[in-house]
């Protein structure tokens, strides 16, 4: 998959709509500290479906929204807009959006969408919000750190078969209620006898 633009709304430090076209090639940010480099890479992951709020260094999900400063009043929402090629050379748009007290919505090429599609759709791209392709400060430390397992979970996101597992657990958890169905109907005929 290749990224081609990142658009921004209201999101973190950039309230107003910001555009960032990625070339191919290396495309590099620059700034001075605290401008918002890393608020870029949140926003990449943030659209990819990430939902833990800490590692968006948040306390809630909210806090995405730009926040407001002594000049400017908050917004009330977020919206971060990501295109990129899929492997077969095909546009994908995808959009996410959080309103206060309202959640997430999601949007790929326009129509409506779970989060889990979102995250099963980069997941088998082999990237997605926890990608290793994402590097944030402190991350190298972190895989230095990591137990086997975490590490294995790594490996896993980098080949793009971690969706896989989310697909064997949702196969198991419908399993799980036919063969409950599937009990109860028995009952019922043993009743009828
Ligand atoms: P450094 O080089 O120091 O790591 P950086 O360029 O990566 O800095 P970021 O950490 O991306 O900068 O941006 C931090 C800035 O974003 C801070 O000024 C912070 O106030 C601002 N910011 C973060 N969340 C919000 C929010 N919800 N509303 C408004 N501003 C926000």
């Amino acid at each position: 998959m290749e990224i081609s633009r990142l658009k921004l709304s209201g999101f973190k430090s950039f309230v107003e709509p910001a555009e960032l076209r990625v070339e191919r090639g290396l495309t590099g940010v620059v700034g001075p500290n605290g401008c918002g480099k890393s608020n870029l890479l949140e926003a990449i992951r943030w659209v990819m479906g990430e939902n833990s709020p800490k590692s968006m260094r948040s306390g809630g999900m909210e806090d995405v929204i730009f926040a407001g400063t002594e000049t400017r009043p908050p917004r009330d929402f977020a919206e971060v807009v990501l295109q990129a090629k899929d492997d077969e050379g095909e546009e994908l748009e995808v959009t996410r959006r959080i309103e206060r007290g309202a959640g997430s919505a999601y949007r790929v090429n326009g129509r409506d969408v779970r989060a889990k599609d979102v995250a099963l759709t980069f997941a088998d791209a082999a990237t997605g919000a926890h990608s290793p392709a994402l590097v944030s400060q402190g991350k190298i430390a972190q895989v230095i750190a990591a137990k086997p397992a975490e590490r294995r979970q790594m490996l896993e996101e980098a080949a793009g078969i971690a969706g896989l597992h989310v697909r064997r657990k949702d196969a198991e958890s419908k399993l799980r209620s036919t063969e409950k169905n599937l009990e109860r109907l028995e009952d019922l005929m043993a009743g009828l006898d």
